[in-house]
């Protein structure tokens, strides 16, 4: 075709085809790029709003590193995706289930506000060489059992414990002469009894090095009077990487990590949320959270809740420990002289 000799009418034609045949290339071309992006991210949209820790990141690196070979490590990517941004959310759930706690009472205005702020907080301060340390065991399984006692959850959760011989830790907040009893309980049955804090009030807990201390030792003085233990192992309500202290005072979790060492105690975060008080919307998915992301090549540390909202664990409970026991893991429960490590990044 020689497009010279071509009338104008021609030219034109032509040149209407070729671009035509330009935008049809360019247009398969983006539709190419889309599917790859999306293949890649698989799903992680939907969950990504709810998102805001940043030491997601590390879990992710971390499980993404750890996983066998024929996993799925975009699963593994998807399925981790929400992990602290819960607890926020816990926080508010349970506060609202604790109306008869005065101290827990306030909570749940002032924290749904500052779970809002958190997420914007992480989005400025994503970062993905943060790294955490987790020792210890490996394909050992440590269930952890948050911001109860609560007497509708917590009685159960220890009937399957003693049923499937399971010894595991509880991460307790203040409690009434019920509590007690139940903590007495678990900790007759050979469970760990662990200090999540008097109160639960980030507004007030993190205010100062002083008022997280004494909120710490409070209990601590407490359990013991009730059990006769003294418990050295606590766990940060929001976990070590929260952000949500530096509305209150910034800078507090790089000196409490310290600091709570300092002063006898151990403090444990995780590697694998159920999302039960968060994303997961029911016991299937709680199950799902667990069993996908449980690993033989480090220690699990699992995040539950036996607060008076924690029926979706309590009823994947016995499912998990089947699961995990038929896939050759141990459990234990955590303990100050145990070698677990399980350390978050701290983002404040
Ligand atoms: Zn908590």
């Amino acid at each position: 075709m020689n497009f010279k000799k071509m009338s104008l009418r021609g030219k034109i034609v032509s040149a209407i085809i070729i671009a035509v045949i330009v935008a049809i290339l360019v247009n398969i071309g983006v539709v190419v790029y889309k599917n790859t992006v999306k293949a890649t991210t698989t799903s992680v949209s939907a969950e990504e709003n709810i998102v805001s820790e940043d030491k997601n990141e590390f879990w992710n690196v971390d499980i993404a590193n750890s996983v066998d070979e024929n996993q799925n490590k975009v699963d593994d990517k998807v399925e981790n995706k929400t992990i602290e941004e819960n607890t926020s959310k816990n926080e508010n759930t349970e506060s609202q289930s604790k109306t008869s706690d005065n101290k827990e009472s306030e909570i749940s205005k002032k924290d749904s506000n500052s779970s809002s702020s958190k997420t914007s907080d992480s989005k400025s301060t994503n970062n993905k060489e943060k790294t955490a340390a987790t020792e210890g065991k490996k394909g050992t399984i440590y269930l952890t059992f948050d911001d109860g006692p609560s007497t509708n959850i917590t009685p159960k959760i220890l009937d399957i414990l003693k049923e499937q011989n399971v010894k595991a830790t509880f991460f307790i907040l203040n409690y009434n002469s019920e509590g007690e009893k139940i903590i007495k309980r678990a900790y007759q049955e050979g469970h760990s009894i662990g200090i999540h804090g008097y109160s639960h009030k980030y507004s007030e807990i993190y205010q100062t090095e002083n008022t997280y201390m004494n909120n710490l030792n409070s209990l601590q003085e407490k359990i013991e009077k009730s059990i006769g233990f003294k418990s050295r192992i606590t766990r940060f309500p929001g976990g070590s990487s929260n952000t949500i202290s530096k509305k209150y005072n910034v800078g507090i979790m790089s000196k409490l990590v310290k600091k709570v060492e300092a002063n006898g105690y151990k403090y444990y975060d995780w590697n694998i949320d159920s999302n039960d008080a968060g994303s997961a919307k029911t016991s299937a998915k709680v199950y799902s959270n667990v069993t996908k992301n449980l690993s033989k090549k480090r220690p699990n540390v699992v995040l539950m809740h036996d607060f008076s909202n924690g029926k979706k664990s309590l009823n994947a409970l016995r499912d998990i420990i089947k699961y995990a026991k038929s896939n050759g893991y141990v459990f234990e429960k955590i303990t100050y002289e145990g070698d677990l490590v399980a350390h978050h990044n701290v983002n404040n």
